[in-house]
């Protein structure tokens, strides 16, 4: 159809919508699957078509809106002030304050710039460099933060076995110079929560913010005890010491990608992630959050979903997360050669080689990754990593797992344990070790080093990558080069396509 508006306006202009939409959905014929729960990563699909609708309608009603600015659109106020009093009803912080972001890296990043710009504040004309403290497992979101914001990082090694640590082997890094201690409810990798009472605790006693990362676990966590997932250690609003928590809608919300929620318990440290400025020639600038104009579609999609679920809503989608969760753990121990790792609390699991069965027992959780992949199921590989003190954390494979997986369980408990039947006793490309943690061990010049480039050609033309070697590139390159050797990846992937296609 051509859109043809009258002929008799002067510099008229036509379309092609449906072309335009047909090229789109070509385009969209490259990706994975983002609904029937095949892929268990990145995307949190509740199964629920009329929900995803509804957040469609309520991003298209926004659509011309600005949200730099919510005196000229009070609407985006509106909105924010809602979902911020729902993350105060379930996050139990009666009088927190806060905003709604595009995502978990944002809301991590305001909370250390936050916590930054209130230590610089009490440390007035201090040259001293000043840190953030958090345990190997935490979001990668706060490197990220630290490097952007110019602060050091103090990794704290955590218990292979557990995937976390003892609170004192955090909290005996808190000093004059420690701006912010992180905690996760749970960790990304491996699901475990860690000891967010006693670290909060003790952050307090030393004047130090305690930032709660539930950036996966904020609105999955609040209705796992009514949903019948057993007790969560406490980890919420509600423990004395806690300064500010990141809750993802765009994750377990089930709001379409870009919006979290970062709360904060003390005003202080909530007045300290904003950016204002006078000084310049132009409007008057005050900036709650890290963009300038921003779109008001995820937001305005995250409250008509939160607000169409409401608490119970929540609590019924978790009902199906506690089951599908359950039969996945009770899978993995059955299977010989796998285990999960430590005991995580909530619908993300780990899956690591069984080492105390005998090797030819064994099942490689990447060559498993890969098994299971040709059944049919994509899940997610995780590299070893040797922590600055020796221990390894362990390869693994990680499954998030979400309430639609409760609608192909029996095909994905097949696919998992006829996945491990395939590759059992099969040795793993490095799965001795982990990686040389010091740059510059010579590999520059190995043989073996893929190009970038290539890589990426491949990736396009199949249409897929094969992850399991980058993931041993991974784990056999010093960091800083296999660093470098994703950004040359991705910018290669990424780079328009001369074809044109
Ligand atoms: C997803 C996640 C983040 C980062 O969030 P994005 O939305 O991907 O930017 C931070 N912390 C945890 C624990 C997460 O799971």
């Amino acid at each position: 159809m051509t859109h043809q508006p009258d002929p008799t306006t002067p510099g008229y202009i036509t379309f092609e919508t449906d072309a335009v939409l047909a090229r789109l959905t070509a385009y969209r014929g490259h990706d994975a699957p983002t609904h029937g729960g095949r892929v268990l990563s990145y995307v949190y699909d509740s199964g629920l078509a009329a929900l995803d609708e509804l957040a469609a309608r309520a991003a298209r009603e926004v659509q011309s809106v600005n949200g730099l600015d919510p005196t000229t659109f009070p609407s985006v106020a509106l909105m924010e002030g809602d979902l911020v009093a729902f993350g105060r009803q379930i996050l139990h912080g009666p009088d927190a304050v806060g905003s709604v972001t595009s995502g978990g890296t944002e809301s991590c990043l305001l909370a250390v710039k936050a916590a930054r710009d209130v230590w610089r504040e009490r440390h007035p004309g201090s040259t001293a460099r000043s840190r953030i403290v958090l345990p190997q497992t935490a979001h990668a979101a706060f490197h990220k933060a630290a490097h952007y914001l110019d602060l050091d990082v103090d990794v704290v090694p955590v218990d292979p076995a557990t995937g976390t640590l003892p609170a004192a082997d955090l909290t005996r890094r808190l000093d004059e110079g420690t701006t912010l201690v992180v905690v996760s409810a749970p960790a990304y990798p491996h699901g475990v929560v860690d000891p967010v009472t006693e670290v909060a605790a003790a952050a307090q006693e030393a004047g130090v913010p305690c930032h709660v990362d539930a950036c996966i676990g904020g609105l999955v966590l609040p209705f796992w005890g009514a949903a019948g997932g057993g007790p969560v250690p406490p980890w919420d609003l509600r423990v004395p010491g806690v300064s500010s928590i990141s809750a993802d809608l765009h994750k377990y919300g089930y709001a379409p990608k870009g919006s979290s929620l970062l709360l904060f318990a003390d005003r202080a440290l909530d007045r300290a992630r904003y950016f204002a400025l006078t000084d310049w020639p132009g409007y008057p600038v005050v900036n709650p959050t890290v963009l300038g104009s921003r779109s008001a579609t995820s937001l305005a999609a995250a409250w008509a979903v939160t607000t169409a679920l409401g608490e119970q809503g929540y609590v019924a989608l978790t009902r199906r997360l506690v089951t599908a969760t359950a039969a996945v753990r009770g899978c993995v121990d059955d299977i010989v050669g796998l285990r999960v790792l430590g005991d995580p609390v909530g619908p993300l699991v780990a899956v690591v080689a069984d080492e105390d069965v005998p090797a030819g027992e064994r099942v490689d959780p990447h060559l498993w990754a890969g098994a299971v992949r040709r059944r049919g199921f994509v899940l997610q590989g995780q590299p070893a990593l040797t922590q600055s003190h020796g221990s390894v954390i362990p390869r693994s494979t990680h499954l998030t797992v979400t309430p639609v997986t409760a609608g192909v369980l029996d095909e994905l408990l097949e696919a998992l344990a006829g996945g491990a039947d395939d590759v059992r006793g099969q040795a793993g490309a490095g799965a001795a070790g982990g990686p040389g943690a010091a740059a510059g061990d010579g590999v520059a010049g190995s043989p073996d080093l893929p190009d970038p480039a290539e890589l990426a050609r491949a990736a396009r033309e199949d249409g897929e990558l094969d992850l399991t070697a980058v993931l041993d590139l991974i784990e056999t390159l010093p960091r800083e080069v296999s660093a470098r050797m994703l950004v040359a990846f991705l910018a290669e992937f990424t780079e328009p396509r001369v074809d044109g296609r």
